[in-house]
């Protein structure tokens, strides 16, 4: 049976870039290395909207994560978290490790952070350092306004953290003019590669803050990237990096307008499936539904951890759930890097099959009918 992967990371790897990272390893202080090295340097900083440059690091995402916290600031620091899902939750545990102390802007799980409760807590907390945010919350398809949130801490020392390793490629990200300092980004979300690499853009503000920041950090450490740049701090991942190259080359083929385009058009059509099918959408602002991963409440009746187990045992389509408490309450489907609107129709296919199997009555081809319609209507 062939595996489908419709998670929001990782997610299906285009066989290109698999070819990639089969190639013979080459060593990290060679001329091929400088090379290769080049091309990812000089591709990776016009997707993050900067000009300087971005650093590849060898972890997952949540180790960008750290090392921005690691980095950026000492123990004592506090630092505001907006957080309205489960990786706003690792911003602040994060913080919490590293002996930061966290002023949470809280809100619903499933709503984006208003930029105005961002403001007035920082109006409470004038001492923060730093402000953690994540720009596409992956836990529930909420895409925070990180440009509103950016523009609030323009004439300040405050360092603006953010997570866009879901929503980098698949949304617009300014970091440079939005006033973003530390951007972070992974390998396998939009990027199409399997885990494994994190990337970093680091302003001038960030850097000086960095200067100031007592907290222990040596793997992680922003300066040791800088003085080795523009090759590795210490064996970086080759293969991925191989891969890395061929993602770019694949990413400059497209387009990032087609890229985004074809994203907010997956966004549409899973929304307007999954509603067919008796779904409700969770995130309840139309314009704040990001196109990384769509998050639907089950129609009554429907236990989606049977849902997702029959997906993944009678169909080979892994999908995911809801985290914390929206487990067993919520389906996510990741449509993500290299979903096309064929493989949707795959994916929801394989929803309907699953829903048949459970017993749940509707009229058969309705979701898939929504992709094809909404495909049609995009590009009549
Ligand atoms: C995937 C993801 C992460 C990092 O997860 P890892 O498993 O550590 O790669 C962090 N934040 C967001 C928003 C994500 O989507």
């Amino acid at each position: 049976m062939r595996q489908r992967l419709a998670t929001p990371g990782p997610t299906e790897v285009p066989q290109r870039l698999l070819l990639a990272g089969a190639r013979e390893i080459v060593h990290h202080r060679s001329t091929q290395m400088e090379e290769l090295l080049h091309e990812v340097n000089s591709g990776l900083p016009p997707l993050f909207g900067t000009t300087r440059p971005v650093y590849t690091i060898a972890s997952s995402g949540t180790g960008a994560m750290e090392a921005a916290v690691a980095n950026c600031f000492s123990p004592g620091d506090e630092v505001l978290v907006v957080s309205n899902g489960y990786f706003g939750e690792r911003f602040r545990d994060i913080a919490l490790a590293y002996g930061l102390v966290p002023h949470v802007v809280e809100s619903e799980w499933g709503t984006s952070a208003d930029p105005e409760r961002v403001a007035a807590s920082y109006a409470r907390h004038p001492e923060v350092k730093g402000v953690l945010v994540v720009h596409s919350e992956t836990s529930t398809g909420v895409l925070n306004d990180v440009e509103a949130i950016g523009r609030l801490f323009r004439d300040t020392d405050v360092v603006v953290v953010v997570d866009a390793i879901s929503g980098l490629l698949v949304h617009t990200m300014e970091a440079d003019a939005w006033g973003l300092d530390v951007v972070l980004a992974a390998s396998h979300k939009g990027f199409m590669l399997p885990p494994g690499l994190a990337f970093v853009s680091v302003s001038d503000r960030a850097w000086a803050a960095v200067e100031r920041a007592s907290g222990p950090h040596y793997y992680w450490s922003f300066q040791r990237l800088r003085r080795f740049y523009p090759m590795s701090s210490s064996s970086p991942a080759v293969s991925l990096v191989q891969g890395l190259s061929e993602s770019l080359r694949l990413l400059t083929e497209e387009g990032m307008p087609a890229f985004r385009e074809r994203h907010a058009l997956l966004g549409q059509a899973t929304e307007h499936a999954l509603t067919a099918l008796g779904f409700v959408p969770f995130v309840r602002e139309p314009h704040r539904r990001g196109n990384v991963v769509t998050s639907a409440l089950a129609p009554e009746g429907i236990d989606t951890s049977r849902l997702l187990k029959t997906l993944s045992n009678r169909h080979g389509v892994t999908m995911t759930g809801g985290q914390a408490h929206l487990k067993g309450k919520l389906i996510r489907v990741g449509h993500v890097g290299a979903t096309d609107p064929l493989d949707l129709c795959a994916i929801i296919a394989a929803v309907e099959m699953s829903l048949l199997e459970l017993g749940h009555r509707f009229s058969p081809g309705s979701g898939v009918g929504e992709v094809i319609r909404t495909h049609q209507e995009a590009n009549a």
